[in-house]
């Protein structure tokens, strides 16, 4: 379903009587492990979060699938050569992704450290043993000035001076011989706004007149699940994705892929060789494996059934707030690249209902069960993408509460 179409279905939805998730465990779920019989969040006393926010890292990024759990729990029994495991996932997970080359990393800035180190070392062993202060002059990456963000450090980490571009003709001329890579940082119009002075295409046609690797950072960047096979077709030579936002993998589990020679060099850079940049970077053999199962279940998954679903689950939470004197919800379709799914907006009358956005949120923070949302003003962000199914309803008879109370 196009976007377009999807936004023009929302109108006949059924507004009403859906309850959203009730029959299929859809979303990052692992209905299974639902309610273990020890538990361990009360024997530590750490709270259980519902989250209907996004997929946060200090939140613990997204629920594994089902899948994913079985894979780490079928593989844990066993030892593996983690060399021969992370060449064989990695061929797996290149077959699947349509790419030369991949392999699992520590998250997808476990994969900006290794992608750039493999840019700065290929194979030489020396210079693999000197990061991040290799010998000779201090290597130099390249980036839009815009698309300057805080994951830049895992690049910097290398060692590496970041040069900033505003355009291609700066970029034209900052490319020197001591340039290792060019990097693009994809949800930058979703972060920040406005445009990329250099296009995707352009930016690769740049750094590739002048034989420089392109690296792409899209680690938040599915749905669409076309984007894992985009950048690699526009020609980005090193290309990563988050394990744990909505691919819902391991969270501490990320996917580098692209070039075979580059992805070969990251290798050498990472655990499990002792001195490499990557060695505290350690992927376990399980989460490999559950890396590997959950790229698998989301490509293969089905994409709008997906969306339909979530759809139904903000109609549902929707016509149960909507019973509140003034209380209106939006869907909105966050366009992306990053975190494009659908989320909503709860607004009201200050008048009538006498509570502040902020205020809302701390009540479903302190309620129980604790409920993480957006709040603002006269506003309220709720996600639904991450919920069970099981907590759609919780959350929409909480938030109701909470609003009825200052009514
Ligand atoms: C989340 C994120 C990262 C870090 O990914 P991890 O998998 O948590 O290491 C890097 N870049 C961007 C743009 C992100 O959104």
């Amino acid at each position: 379903m196009k976007r377009r179409e999807v936004i023009k279905n929302l109108s006949i939805l059924p507004a009403a009587g859906v309850i959203a998730g009730s029959v299929i465990p859809f979303g990052c779920v692992n209905s299974e492990n639902a309610a273990p019989k020890r538990d361990f969040f009360e024997e530590l006393g750490v709270t259980k979060k519902i989250n209907a926010g996004g997929t946060m890292t200090y939140l613990s990024g997204s629920l594994m699938r089902p899948e994913t759990v079985a894979a780490i729990n079928a593989t844990c029994h066993d030892f593996a050569n983690m060399y021969e495991l992370q060449d064989k996932a990695g061929a797996k997970i290149a077959e699947m992704l349509k790419c030369e080359a991949a392999m699992v990393t520590s998250g997808a800035a476990g994969a900006l450290v290794l992608g750039t180190a493999a840019c700065i070392t290929g194979t030489n062993k020396e210079l693999i043993e000197q990061l991040p202060l290799p010998s000779g002059p201090q290597r130099e990456v390249i980036i839009q000035k815009k698309h300057r963000y805080v994951f830049d450090q895992s690049v910097r980490n290398t060692g590496v001076k970041l040069v900033e571009v505003e355009n291609a003709e700066e970029m034209e001329k900052a490319i020197n011989s001591n340039t290792v890579m060019a990097l693009f940082f994809n949800g930058a119009i979703s972060w920040f706004g406005g445009t990329d002075s250099i296009s995707h295409e352009e930016f690769v046609a740049i750094a590739k007149r002048h034989n420089i690797p392109t690296f792409i950072d899209a680690a938040a960047d599915v749905p669409p699940v076309e984007n894992l096979f985009r950048f690699q077709k526009i020609g980005f030579d090193l290309v990563t994705f988050s394990g744990g936002k909505m691919i819902c993998g391991p969270q501490s589990a990320g996917l580098l892929f692209g070039r075979k020679d580059l992805i070969e060099a990251a290798k050498l850079n990472n655990s499990p060789n002792e001195c490499p940049i990557g060695r505290p970077m350690k992927v376990n053999k399980e989460e490999i494996f559950g890396m590997y199962a959950a790229l698998k279940s989301y490509i293969e998954r089905d994409h709008e059934k997906e969306l339909q679903e979530w759809l139904d689950r903000i109609n549902h939470i929707t016509a149960t707030l909507e019973t509140i004197s003034t209380v209106k919800c939006e869907t909105i379709m966050n366009p992306g690249p990053a975190n494009a799914f659908p989320t909503m907006k709860v607004s009201w009358d200050q008048k009538k209902v006498k509570i502040k956005g902020e205020d809302v949120t701390k009540a479903l923070d302190s309620g129980t069960p604790s409920i993480v949302a957006g709040g603002r003003g006269n506003s309220l962000n709720l996600g639904v993408v991450l919920l069970r199914p099981d907590q759609v309803n919780i959350v929409a008879r909480r938030v109701k509460e909470i609003l009825e109370q200052a009514v």
